[in-house]
């Protein structure tokens, strides 16, 4: 998953929508309105009451495909220190992007001017599918109370070495696609019944933290693990943000939304040119429901959860497979076993997660070839042309036929280790295969390709 992550890692262009031209729009209230979140006065005026009109914007938001929204205000300066500190810390490893924007990111009326209000929406994306099984169930779990069928289905197949795992979001459709569209068709909506306003729509596109403004939207709490979580979803859900410069009514921020502390270190899991980044968050909520519980980190293959709430994205999955452009560290790739475009581990194990909800949209289904029975020999067999039509309006895509390919091989490589379970036959189609692949690999893919046959040589 991302970098501000409940979302995925958006690029440094923006959202879509009309922009602030110089940007606020006067409410019947005048500045008043301006001057912070206002209430029904703030919205007097602009086509009724305010707590119609956020029900009008519920009722909507579910009709453009959301599971929920939330209001809030732009103040996020109690995250600045531990954004600061997490920058500080080197925890964004390559993305760059994290560091040039800086403190932007937490002040919503620097990236936009105008802005004064932020909606946040949650879409869940858990894919449809035989292995998932009545999410919102809390009975869906094993007899111990474990976890859901769906997410015993993952671990399972991550116990596969041949098999080629994806991470659950990005299976079907780029979120990107789908989401900055159903946000600007709900900005739309709200400009039918107000008139024109100023606003931009984001996901993961632009220096936005969305988890602490879904947070203080009321939308969840963050979990150790740095993503969002929500009592009734769990945190297997893309976060959206319309930016506006209406006065709207904030919701109550989500339980345990506590003011950063400094050293508290998370990391955004958003704003990632390419996919969901990795799980990082640069802010210091705590407390929420987790509790006692610290099943993510214990989990978490590459011990990238330095701390609760604090990750060092440069050791994620998520980053290594999908924001790393150049080589996987040799000591962190053995952990990422069958993965090869992010991870889900620390979700597959949250208990809040068997509450996670499929999603509404066919376009997060799993498309063939990148659900369930894919082995890594069938990705390493595609070719480039191959690759982009398949990959054709998906998230993947965006790490290109390199990175791709370096990843299919390291997880070809960790196949190979672990194929004490494999037949003779397999692991020497293994090497057969990867040793084809490896005088047209250019040096990155073929330097992993390298590492991947030397497998066959490592301590089991
Ligand atoms: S389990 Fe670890 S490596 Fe995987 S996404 Fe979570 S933090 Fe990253
Ligand atoms: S696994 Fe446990 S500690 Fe981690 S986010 Fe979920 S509830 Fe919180």
């Amino acid at each position: 998953m991302g970098i501000e992550r409940s979302n995925p890692v958006g690029g440094p262009g923006a959202g879509l929508g009309a922009g602030l031209p110089g940007a606020r729009r006067l409410l019947a209230g005048g500045d008043a309105a301006l001057a912070g979140v206002g209430g029904d006065a703030a919205l007097a005026g602009v086509g009724g009451d305010a707590i119609g009109l956020k029900e009008r914007l519920r009722a909507w938001a579910h009709e453009c495909g959301f599971s929920q929204i939330g209001i809030s205000g732009i103040d996020l300066a109690s995250a600045e220190p531990g954004l600061a500190a997490w920058l500080q810390a080197g925890f964004h490893g390559e993305m760059g992007y994290m560091a040039r924007h800086g403190l932007k990111r937490a002040r919503p009326a620097q990236l936009v001017p105008g802005t004064v209000s932020v909606i946040s929406a949650r879409m869940d994306y858990l894919p449809r599918g035989p292995a998932a099984d009545a999410p919102g169930d809390a009975s869906s779990g094993d007899a111990a109370g474990g976890p859901p069928r769906w997410a015993r289905h993952e671990m399972a197949r991550l116990a596969r070495p041949e098999e080629a795992v994806v991470s659950l979001y990005a299976r079907g459709r780029d979120y990107h696609k789908v989401l900055r569209q159903r946000l600007q068709q709900l900005a739309d909506r709200l400009a039918a019944q107000v008139g024109p306003f100023g606003h931009r729509v984001f996901t993961d596109s632009a220096p936005v933290l969305e988890v602490e403004l879904a947070v203080r939207a009321g939308l969840g709490w963050r979990g150790k693990h740095t993503l969002a979580l929500s009592r009734d979803a769990g945190s297997l859900f893309f976060l959206g943000e319309i930016f506006v410069d209406l006065a709207l009514p904030a919701d109550l921020p989500g339980e345990a939304h506590l003011p950063s502390a400094p050293g508290l270190l998370a990391g955004p899991r958003s704003d990632s040119p390419t996919g969901r980044p990795p799980p990082l968050s640069p802010v210091g909520l705590s407390a929420g429901h987790c509790g006692t519980c610290s099943a993510c980190l214990t989990a978490c293959p590459t011990g990238a959860i330095v701390a609760p709430y604090r990750l060092d994205a440069r050791r994620c999955i998520s980053y290594l497979t999908i924001e790393l452009h150049g080589s996987i560290p040799p000591a962190l790739r053995p952990a990422i076993g069958n993965r090869i475009y992010g991870c889900d581990d620390c979700q597959l194990v949250c208990p809040w997660n068997k509450y996670a909800r499929l999603s509404a949209l066919p376009d997060f289904d799993a498309r063939a070839g990148l659900g369930d029975g894919t082995t890594l020999l069938a990705l390493w067999a595609w070719d480039e042309p191959e690759f982009l039509r398949r990959t054709e309006g998906s998230a993947i895509r965006r790490i290109g036929y390199a990175r791709w390919r370096r990843n299919v091989a390291v997880a070809l490589g960790n196949a190979v280790r672990a194929s004490a379970a494999a037949t003779a036959a397999e692991r020497a189609a293994i090497m057969a295969a990867l040793a084809a692949g490896r005088d047209a690999a250019d040096d990155l893919v073929r330097e992993h390709i390298d590492w991947a046959l030397a497998q066959a040589d490592a301590p089991r």
